[in-house]
């Protein structure tokens, strides 16, 4: 069904052994040659000074002479120790009639050598043809690789993109759960390539591009091929950052040659994934960079360029839309902006449903308790944690997926699975435990915070030694100034127990002191929830779609000052954190101690104990209808991303 075509250095290995081969051959010729030049330059002989050779000649040491054109090979009659046959030669300071004269009065064997014109001939020529042809098939070898487009220069000019083509993508909007909103702006986008025509009759401009908008792994690649399933459309795809190389035009061509590639297969859908990489802003703000701003021109062109009517659509998807230049957002390029933002509730039981299809689940499964616990959770998330869930079964040698399985699976994608081969000491296991209870109990004792739902101190392989679970009992769109009030005083509750009880404080709270930090800033810079600074918008949010960071917005005076607004209402909510546990130490210690015993205990037996320690009925209406909705999970809440506490 698929055709996946990888352009440009498919071939890597052939390539590897062919510059091999070459080399090798290289090196090869350079031995032959080096080997003749020294055999034709007299191999082993040694040569000696004239006057040597007359000594020589008057001691009788002389066997025999060849004379040669200008020199004389003497053989002399004393040979080497070892028996080699040595020879010297000389090269004779008188004329060659005297040096004649002289071997006859020594009475040494000697004949003359006629000059080998061919052996000359033929040296003179190797040394020149040799380096000569080397040197041209190294030049002809590099040449073939970069017109190949590939290897040492980086295939400069040709497309070497990885473009990941699909005939038929063979995903339809049913294979994208939730995400309502964008099936429907997408199902008209999925018509103009089916009805081309009819869009063009009355006059109609099809739009060129749309972008996809969102938080990693909410189904923007997903949606994209759907769009190519439902139309029966080839599907080009490429990652923004394949474009951009070292050289400067290299992604301008690649762009070029995407499109004419495209075109050629029209109607079709080109998607590029993480279109920032190169659509980003042209300005300074973020850094130019020659080659992406060539990229864009490019793009930018091709877009301006191609007819709508063949029926060429551009999907890209992004999760900083802010750093995008407005030449690519403006009508006529990416006109339509398409948002895939976090599931909510309803949104996160449909992908639940989706992946758990072809799962055997059994009775006890309850996909709605599972979205609930999960908020903030992407698309992905939830797709792995029913694989997750799936596994532990296995794992545990069962069937069938049960509502265990589904709710540890949640566990282990939001904190990591169980540590057990860590061994916390007593007393570090007793710290722990009095700071898991401090952030639980300060919870249960504010009438603004949510229920908890579990608390542990198995440690996890992400780095958490215990924490607490929360689950709002509906999901939330809005807080409330008293509800982030509440939920500082219950990050900091976990410090606070530390204080009272061990009177001394460890490293157990970064992350609490993190997350409260953040809470706290954003209270009084982007909330407007602080009497100092009343309404006043201190700080913008940078990516929304990522980690959502702000940046501050103000002179350097108002952010010191804003430090000490955050500091101010820190230190508030940990006082009331330490008088909320100090009034309570007594339910602290025997909640503390059964932690101890249990290791992990469940928010029903964590309100046990304190509704019988406060003298609170236990609301036992309430209690049967939710049994009765859902028989088998004692699920009280779900735990928001932000509320789930980990102590590391
Ligand atoms: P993105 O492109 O937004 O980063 P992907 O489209 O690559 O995310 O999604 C990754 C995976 O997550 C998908 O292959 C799919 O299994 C799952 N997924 C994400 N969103 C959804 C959804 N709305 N419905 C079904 N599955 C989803």
């Amino acid at each position: 069904m698929d055709q996946n075509q990888n352009k440009g250095p498919n071939n890597e290995g052939p390539k590897n052994k062919q510059s091999l081969l070459i080399l090798l051959i290289c090196i090869m010729v350079v031995l032959v040659c080096v080997n003749m030049l020294t055999r034709m330059t007299g191999g082993a002989s040694n040569e000696i000074p004239y006057s040597d050779f007359i000594e020589m000649l008057e001691n009788g040491e002389v066997e025999s002479v060849v004379i040669q054109s200008s020199s004389l090979e003497i053989t002399p009659r004393v040979q080497h120790s070892m028996g080699i046959q040595s020879t010297f030669y000389t090269v004779p300071t008188e004329d060659g009639n005297e040096v004649t004269k002289r071997l006859e009065a020594a009475g040494v064997d000697f004949k003359e050598e006629k000059p080998d014109i061919m052996g000359q001939l033929l040296y003179g020529l190797l040394s020149i043809v040799v380096p000569v042809i080397i040197m041209v098939g190294f030049l002809s070898f590099l040449f073939r690789r970069m017109n190949k487009g590939g290897g040492m220069m980086g295939g400069v000019g040709k497309s070497r993109a990885k473009a990941y083509v699909q005939k038929e993508t063979g995903i339809t909007f049913k294979d994208v759960a939730g995400q309502d909103e964008a099936k429907e702006s997408l199902q008209e986008v999925v018509d103009f390539l089916h009805n081309p025509g009819k869009y063009t009759a009355i006059g109609a401009k099809l739009p060129k591009g749309a972008l996809l908008v969102g938080p990693p792994g909410t189904g923007k690649t997903l949606l994209a091929k759907a769009v190519a399933g439902e139309a029966h459309v080839p599907f080009f795809s490429l990652s923004g950052s394949d474009f951009v190389e070292m050289f400067v035009g290299v992604g301008a061509s690649r762009v070029r040659d995407l499109f004419e590639e495209a075109k050629k297969n029209a109607p079709c859908i080109i998607f590029i994934d993480e279109v920032d990489a190169i659509g980003k802003t042209r300005d300074t703000r973020y850094g130019g960079n020659d080659e992406r701003e060539q990229t864009l021109n490019q793009l930018l062109a091709e877009m301006d360029g191609f007819d709508t009517s063949k029926g060429l659509l551009i999907l890209a998807a992004t999760n900083r839309p802010e750093v995008l230049d407005p030449a690519l957002l403006r009508p006529g390029r990416f006109d339509r902006r398409v948002i895939v933002d976090r599931p909510d509730l309803k949104g996160r039981i449909s992908i639940l449903k989706v992946h758990a299809q072809n799962v055997s689940l059994d009775e006890t499964v309850d996909l709605e308790g599972i979205a609930l616990a999960t908020s903030g959770a992407v698309g992905s998330d939830l797709a792995n944690m029913i694989n997750e869930a799936a596994i532990l079964a296995v794992k545990n040698g069962r069937k069938a997926v049960s509502q265990k399985d589904l709710l540890e699976a949640v566990e282990v994608v939001l904190v990591g699975k169980e540590k057990k081969d860590r061994i916390l000491s007593a007393e570090e296991r007793r710290i722990v435990s009095y700071h898991e209870v401090g952030h639980a109990l300060v919870s249960a004792l504010q009438k603004d915070s949510e229920p908890v739902q579990k608390i542990t101190i198995v440690p996890r392989t992400m780095g958490a030694l215990g924490y607490v679970m929360h689950v709002p009992e509906e999901e939330k769109y809005l807080n409330t100034r008293k509800e982030l009030e509440a939920m500082l005083v219950g990050y900091l509750g976990g410090r606070a127990a530390e204080e009272i009880v061990f009177d001394t404080v460890t490293t157990g709270a970064a992350n609490d002191i993190e997350q409260a930090t953040k809470v706290a800033r954003a209270m009084i810079t982007q909330y407007g929830m602080s009497d100092r600074f009343g309404l006043m918008g201190l700080a913008e949010t940078q990516s929304q779609y990522l980690d959502g960071r702000a940046m501050l917005n103000c002179g350097d005076s108002t952010a010191t000052e804003i430090d000490h607004e955050v500091m101010k209402l820190l230190k508030k909510s940990y006082d009331e954190a330490k008088r909320l546990l100090s009034e309570n130490r007594e339910i602290l210690d025997k909640i503390a101690d059964f932690l101890i015993q249990k290791e992990t205990i469940t928010g029903k037996e964590f309100m046990k104990i304190f509704r019988e320690a406060k003298g609170i009925q236990e609301p036992e209406a309430k209690q049967r209808v939710e049994a009765k909705e859902r028989p088998q999970i004692a699920l009280e809440e779900p735990a928001a991303e932000q509320s789930l506490n980990c102590t590391k």
